[in-house]
């Protein structure tokens, strides 16, 4: 089996060394534990917080120990009466191609319900976090107009999506190619959107926005944040859901200059992490499942095939090469 390692803390931009793919040997599992052929695994923008050693939500990863993350495979040998060879499952072992979990960590998922990979995005924990950061921590309501960033990515694209299910006044989008923003309008049925990286996007917000907007749900920090400030309405609410625009930063960078906007408009920022919303999760599931079915909610996935090319797959999110989720299929 091969896994891949962390091997030195990033500074700024991950390089090719800070990474190892090492093997181990394949043994049979102990007991209480499952093996299992990883048929995908999850590579996502907040694993670029773990790869720091600072205290966060989640623990960082170790020097020269296995990364993880969330991975769905087949069951290919068992020690644990609750799983049986062929079964398919979610668990948190990722970034290696054979994964020997430990039962209780192990989720069953049917495969025949959606595909595997879907279990990764659209029904997974980008899902949820799309669902839960507009509906809960946003507290959308019918009529709202809401922006997005990052609207072509797994989070982005549903948090459009949904809002325009729910009754939008208006959905906007920001994205960082061309096709990905024909993509927002002409496939997710976004009312507008633009190419963040071809003009300011405080001057693209206000022509997409004239009546201005009540959401702001962020995924990428920055100058989409401020642009997003300005643009508010009264009793506006801002979902901090991420910040990738910084995630490789050395420095902090200064907070928006429009900040005290807040203040007069009266708006409410709130930070999310997806794992204080699992209560929702059935609803959540049952949901898209039926908006995905009746064609009303789409979803794009990008593969890379190979365990060797994950480290690059995992770049590739930090650099926009996704739409929609990044998924590795190590087995291929
Ligand atoms: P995506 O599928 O959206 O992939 C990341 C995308 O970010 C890239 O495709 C790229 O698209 C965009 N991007 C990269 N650099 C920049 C930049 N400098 N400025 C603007 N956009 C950039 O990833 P996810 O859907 O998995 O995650 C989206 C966000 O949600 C991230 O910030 C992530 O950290 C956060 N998140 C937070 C969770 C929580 O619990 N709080 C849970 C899950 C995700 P483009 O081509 O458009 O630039």
């Amino acid at each position: 089996s091969r896994a891949w390692h962390l091997v030195a803390r990033p500074h700024g931009w991950p390089r090719a060394e800070d990474f190892a793919l090492r093997e181990t040997p394949l043994t049979a599992p102990a007991e209480g534990r499952i093996l299992v052929r990883n048929q995908h695994y999850s590579v996502d923008p907040y694993m670029r917080g773990r790869m720091n050693d600072v205290k966060s939500y989640v623990p960082p990863f170790q020097l020269d120990q296995p990364m993880d993350g969330g991975a769905v495979g087949e069951v290919i040998a068992s020690n644990d009466p609750a799983f049986a060879v062929g079964d398919t499952v979610l668990h948190g072992l990722g970034w290696r191609d054979y994964a020997d979990v430990p039962a209780k960590h192990a989720k069953k998922v049917d495969a025949s319900l959606a595909p595997l990979s879907a279990y990764l995005g659209v029904l997974g924990m980008p899902g949820l976090t799309a669902y839960a950061g507009l509906l809960e921590v946003a507290s959308f309501k019918e009529g709202d107009a809401v922006f997005v960033s990052g609207a072509a990515g797994a989070v982005g694209s549903q948090v459009g999506q949904i809002a325009r299910i729910k009754g939008a006044s208006r959905v906007i989008g920001s994205a960082g190619t061309d096709d990905k923003v024909k993509l927002l309008t002409e496939e997710y049925g976004f009312d507008a959107a633009f190419n963040y990286k071809k003009g300011p996007v405080a001057e693209q917000l206000k022509e997409a926005a004239p009546d201005g907007i009540d959401v702001y749900f962020d995924n990428v920090g920055g100058d989409h944040l401020e642009a997003a400030i300005s643009r508010l309405n009264l009793h506006g609410r801002i979902t901090i859901c991420g910040m990738i625009s910084g995630y490789n930063d050395t420095q902090p960078i200064p907070g928006p200059r429009n900040i005290v906007q807040v203040l007069g408009k009266r708006l409410r920022m709130q930070g999310m992490i997806v794992t204080d919303h699992q209560a929702l999760q059935p609803q959540f599931v049952q949901d898209v499942a039926s908006w995905i079915a009746s064609g009303e909610l789409k979803y794009r996935e990008t593969f890379v095939d190979g365990n060797e090319n994950g480290l690059d797959a995992f770049l590739g999110v930090l650099r926009g090469d996704n739409t929609g989720k990044m998924v590795v299929n190590p087995t291929r």
